[in-house]
């Protein structure tokens, strides 16, 4: 995985070893701009060596998201000192925090929906996205997305996500093209290696539906006891820069309800290893469909917490209700 990245990092040390000299000409105390240019030199010369991304107290691979984040890490997680190992976990809260602060909010009217969500990380940061974006024409944009992988590298494509729907929704392009858009700055902005499933819709007054669906789980349109799945209609985001999406229209009643969740539901498993699954939850949302939103999203959770017989979460979990109310 190292050398995967290793190319990218030399170049963020290269460019860091420049600012550096930059700053060195420019000031009269240099002592602490020396120190930082030599763990930058020291740094590269690891990497000639074969050595880089290696612990140096136990040889082992320092772990990926954290030599993105810092490409001068010398020590796995397991080999900090206290003091390190505090500052990280103070990051980290603070990580949780802002991305706490870029969430919706939690449950919310608009003009004839009624929508609830549950966003729940198995760690301090979650790789789901999760948006709700209105405009003053009347729409109401939603987007459940997941990133691959977990933790703090899995956060930051997340916070990314959110960034480019929040600027390409306020231009009103079509849904199609919001994606097409999102996919390609997406596939240029990150590794190779990391993509993220999505689905966007958008919701109308009238109850008139559309929805693109970039590989994610396909959405559930609850209709009394009937529940439909809308299939995906593209790959997911970073895949292919040139992407093409096509749009699902579909019109609903007063009293429906469109469920959207990430793997961290359908995923999660008993104590001896099964599947909760799309046909269980399927059945429970069958059963629920007279419920609110917020109380759907409740008995989802209590369910799915239930099942994992107070296991820790493994993977993050999001789901949303979208109901239309009239
Ligand atoms: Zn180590």
């Amino acid at each position: 995985m190292v050398t995967a990245i290793e190319p990218l990092l030399r170049e963020q040390l290269l460019d860091r070893r420049y600012k550096l000299e930059s700053a060195t000409n420019a000031f009269q105390d240099v002592s602490e701009l020396s120190r930082l240019l030599e763990e930058v030199d020291a740094a590269l010369k690891r990497m000639d060596l074969g050595t880089y991304g290696l612990c140096e107290v136990c040889h082992d691979p320092v772990e990926t998201d954290r030599l993105i984040a810092d490409p001068l890490t010398r020590f796995c997680l397991g080999d900090l000192t206290p003091i390190e190992q505090q500052a990280l976990e103070e990051d980290l809260q603070l990580a949780s925090t802002i991305q706490t602060g870029l969430l919706p909010q939690p449950s919310q009217k608009f003009d004839g929906w009624e929508i609830a969500y549950h966003y729940q990380p198995a760690g301090l940061v979650s790789g789901d996205y999760c948006d709700l974006i209105t405009n003053e024409e009347q729409t109401l944009h939603f987007v459940l997305g997941d990133v691959s992988g977990k933790g703090v590298a899995a956060s930051m494509l997340m916070a990314h996500l959110q960034a480019m729907f929040r600027t390409l929704v306020s231009t009103r392009l079509p849904l199609d093209q919001i994606l097409e858009r999102a996919s390609r700055v997406f596939c240029e902005s990150t590794l190779p290696t990391h993509y993220a499933t999505l689905a966007c819709g958008k919701a109308s007054p009238g109850g008139e539906v559309e929805i693109c669906n970039a590989g994610h789980l396909p959405p559930l349109w609850i209709h009394q006891r009937a529940v439909q799945s809308i299939e995906a209609t593209g790959l997911p985001l970073g895949v292919f820069s040139n992407e093409h999406f096509s749009v699902n229209r579909f019109q609903m009643q007063i009293g429906d309800t469109l469920f959207l969740y990430t793997d961290g539901l359908s995923e999660t498993l008993d104590g001896i290893g099964s599947e909760y699954g799309v046909e269980r939850l399927s059945r429970l949302l069958s059963e629920n469909h007279a419920l609110s939103p917020k109380a759907l999203i409740e008995t989802c959770v209590r369910e799915v917490h239930a099942f994992r017989i107070g296991k820790p979460p493994s993977d993050d979990l999001t789901l949303m209700a979208i109901q239309r109310v009239g």
